[in-house]
């Protein structure tokens, strides 16, 4: 699906959503869908707030968080937790199913994909006789650049010993 035609779509699904509830459809909220559409990362409140700001929308932190809960709430949006961190969000209509690998060091987010765990899903959906609608796996660990940086500091500690032994 192209770009556009997805940008499209996500935004009628929106309006028709704001619609339902009776919410007001907003320059802003728009713009912020728009703007996570426009973004391939994880990203939190924070700095989704920060970047509309320095794209001179006139949006409010208050704005942005409840935008994205009602983005989350219509499935526009995932929402991850990731270990201890803050809320990460990204995008989901049309999006790859995927899960994550997360560095517990430098939070750093890899996605990967694999067909095995859909297996996985169906195979347990069946034996225990639940209608699974989704998952979520998230492997953590060391990514290569903290776990090389953690074997300098390794073999820099075990020096300094040998030194003052
Ligand atoms: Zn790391
Ligand atoms: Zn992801």
């Amino acid at each position: 699906m192209s770009e556009q035609k997805t940008n499209e779509l996500v935004r009628k699904i929106f309006e028709a959503y704001l619609e339902n509830k009776n919410l007001r459809k907003t320059p802003e909220r728009f713009a912020i869908l728009e703007e996570i559409y426009s973004r391939n990362d994880h990203f939190d409140v924070e700095t989704l707030y920060i970047h509309m700001k320095n794209q001179k929308y006139r949006v409010s932190r208050a704005t942005v968080y409840n935008t994205l809960e009602l983005l989350v709430s219509c499935d526009l949006v995932t929402k991850h937790q990731f270990g201890k961190n803050m809320a990460q969000f990204e995008k989901s209509y049309g999006y790859r199913q995927h899960d994550h690998v997360i560095c517990i060091e430098c939070g750093k987010v890899v996605e990967f994909c694999d067909p095995r765990i859909h297996q996985i899903q169906t195979m347990v959906g069946d034996l225990l006789k639940f209608d699974v609608k989704h998952h979520s796996l998230n492997l953590y660990g060391f990514c290569s650049d903290c776990s090389m940086a953690n074997k300098v500091n390794e073999s820099a500690a075990t020096a300094a010993n040998l030194e003052t032994n």
